[in-house]
C-alpha cells in the first residue's frame, strides 16, 4: 500500500504545482501583452518581422515549401485571379529524416530540394510556365529568423529538436538557393514567412475578419495584424496600413508560469536550454516528454511498474504527445488504450487498472496546463488587440486562424483551449470570437504571398 501513497502523493504535489486558476491565467495573459507592447517598441528586442499585409488578385501557379519541425510539405497552387480566388490545390508530405535535423546546411537543404524536385517533375504539362519564366516559391520557415526582406532573413536559433550549427546567423533563402541550383531546379524564392504568418495570410485571403493565427503543433507561435502607427520600430515607407507581426511566442517567459522541477530539468537537458519556454509548456514536441518524466520518477521512487525501472523508459522522448493523446482519450473501461500503448512503447506490460487510470490523470494534467495556458496567451493577444472587450452595439467578429497538428488531433486539448477562453472573456465576449481551423493554411498562405510578391508584377 505504501508504493500507492507515494505514487498519488507525486501525482498530486505535481497537479499542485501544474495548477492554472483563472487569475493565474490572467497574469499570464497580462505578460503577454506587456511583451507584445515591449516588443513593438524596442529595436533589437525580440525578432518581431512586418511587412505589408497585401491583398492578392494575383493570378497563375504558385509553390510554397512548408519547413514546420516534423514533416515538410510542398504544395502548388494555382490562383485564378480577381474575385476567383484558389482553383487548384496539390501537395505532398514527406517526414525530415532525425539524423538531417542535426547535421549540417547542405544536407538538410539539398533534402528539401530534392523532394520539391521530384514534386515539380512529376507535374503535367499544363503547369509549364511560359518561356523566361521562373517558378515562384513561398518558403514556410518555422524557426526564428530576423527577417532582413520579404526574401531574406538569417537564423537566430533553431527549435524543435533542430540544431545545425553551420546554418545558424545564415540566411536561410539563400542557403535553400543554392540547394536549389545544385539541383538544376528551375526556381526561386518570392516570400519567406513563417507557420502563423503564412496562416494568418492564407486565412485573411478568405476571411476578411481574420485577425490573428495560432500554431499549436510540434511547436507554439502565433501573429496577428497591427496598425503600422502602433509600430515605432517600423520605419518603412508608409505608417498606414496593417501589418502582420510575428510574435514568437514560443520564446515568452514568464515568473506566473506554473513551472515544474520537470519542466526545469526538460529544459536543462534539452537542445536549447532557456529558450521556448512557454513552448515548451504548451506544444507537442513537449508534452508526451514531461509525462515520461513524471513516469520515470514513479518508476525509480514507488516501483509502480516492478522492482526494475523500464528501461525504454530512460530514453528521452520515446513517449510522444500523439501516443498521451491516445491514452487520455481512451475511452474503454479497463483502459485498453492505455495498456496497448505502454507495450508497445514503453515495453511494460502487466499494469494494473490503477496504474493505467494514473497515466491518464498525469496526461490530462499537462494537457490541461498546456491548453489553459495556451488560451491565456491567446487572451493576450486579444487584449492587445482591443477585442477582449465588447464595444456598444460592436457586432464585429473576431476569427483566429489556428493551425497545427496539435489542435487538429488533441480533441481534449482544443476542447479546453476553447472553454478556458470563455471562461476568460465570459460568455458574451466569447461569442464574437471564432476559432477557425486552417488546415493547410501556412502552406497556401505562403504561396499567397510569394503571388503577390511576385518579380513579375
Ligand atoms: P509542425 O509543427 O511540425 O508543422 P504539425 O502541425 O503537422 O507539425 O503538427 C505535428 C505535431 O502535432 C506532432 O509533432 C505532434 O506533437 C502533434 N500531433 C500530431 N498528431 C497528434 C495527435 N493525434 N494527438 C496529439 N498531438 C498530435
Ligand atoms: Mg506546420
Amino acid at each position: 500500500e505504501g508504493k500507492w501513497g507515494k505514487a498519488m502523493g507525486i501525482l498530486k504535489e505535481f497537479e499542485e504545482k501544474c495548477a492554472t486558476p483563472v487569475a493565474k491565467l490572467k497574469q499570464v495573459a497580462d505578460a503577454m501583452t506587456v511583451e507584445m507592447h515591449a516588443g513593438l517598441a524596442s529595436e533589437g528586442k525580440s525578432p518581431i518581422w512586418v511587412f505589408y499585409l497585401q491583398h492578392s488578385d494575383e493570378e497563375g501557379v504558385y509553390y510554397a515549401l512548408d519547413l514546420g519541425g516534423t514533416n515538410f510539405r510542398v504544395l502548388r497552387v494555382q490562383l485564378g485571379g480577381k474575385g476567383v480566388g484558389l482553383v487548384n490545390q496539390e501537395f505532398t508530405e514527406a517526414s525530415i529524416p532525425p539524423n538531417l535535423m542535426t547535421g549540417t546546411s547542405d544536407a538538410l537543404f539539398e533534402y528539401i530540394a530534392a523532394e520539391l524536385a521530384k514534386f515539380v517533375a512529376q507535374e503535367g504539362p499544363e503547369y509549364k510556365l511560359p518561356p523566361g519564366r521562373q517558378r515562384e516559391l513561398g518558403f514556410t520557415f518555422s524557426f526564428p529568423v530576423m527577417q532582413t526582406s520579404i526574401t531574406s532573413g538569417t537564423l537566430l536559433r533553431w527549435t524543435k529538436g533542430f540544431s545545425i550549427d553551420d546554418v545558424v546567423g545564415q540566411d536561410v533563402v539563400a542557403q535553400l538557393s543554392k540547394a536549389m541550383q545544385k539541383l538544376g531546379l528551375d526556381m526561386c524564392v518570392s516570400a519567406l514567412v513563417n507557420d502563423t504568418v503564412g496562416t494568418l495570410a492564407g486565412g485573411r485571403y478568405n476571411n476578411k475578419d481574420v485577425v490573428a493565427a495560432v500554431i499549436l503543433g510540434t511547436g507554439s507561435n502565433a501573429a496577428y495584424v497591427e496598425r503600422a502607427q502602433a509600430i515605432p520600430k517600423w520605419h518603412g515607407p508608409s505608417k498606414s496600413g496593417d501589418m502582420v507581426i510575428n510574435m514568437e511566442w514560443g520564446n515568452f517567459r514568464s515568473s506566473h508560469l506554473p513551472l515544474t522541477d520537470y519542466d526545469h530539468a526538460m529544459d536543462a537537458e534539452g537542445l536549447n536550454p532557456g529558450d521556448q519556454i512557454y513552448e515548451k509548456m504548451i506544444s507537442g514536441m513537449y508534452l508526451g516528454e514531461i509525462i515520461r518524466r513524471v513516469l520515470l520518477r514513479m518508476a525509480v521512487e514507488t516501483a509502480i511498474f516492478g522492482d526494475t525501472v523500464p528501461p525504454k523508459l530512460k530514453e528521452p522522448f520515446v513517449l510522444r504527445t500523439p501516443d498521451t493523446s491516445a491514452m487520455h482519450h481512451d475511452a474503454s473501461s479497463d483502459l485498453k488504450v492505455v495498456d496497448n500503448k505502454l507495450k508497445e512503447v514503453l515495453e511494460i506490460s502487466n499494469t494494473s487498472l490503477r496504474v493505467r487510470k494514473i497515466i491518464v490523470e498525469l496526461c490530462n494534467i499537462v494537457a490541461t496546463r498546456g491548453a489553459r495556458l495556451a488560451a491565456a496567451g491567446i487572451l493576450g493577444v486579444l487584449k492587445k488587440m482591443g477585442r477582449d472587450t465588447l464595444k456598444d452595439g460592436d457586432q464585429q467578429k473576431t476569427v483566429i486562424a489556428m493551425d497545427g497538428g496539435l489542435y487538429e488531433h488533441y480533441t481534449e486539448f482544443s476542447k479546453c483551449l476553447e472553454n478556458t477562453l470563455e471562461e476568460l472573456l465570459g460568455e458574451d465576449v466569447f461569442k464574437s470570437i471564432v476559432i477557425e481551423h486552417a488546415n493547410d493554411g501556412s502552406g497556401i498562405g505562403a504561396a499567397l504571398l510569394a503571388a503577390s510578391h511576385s518579380k513579375y508584377l
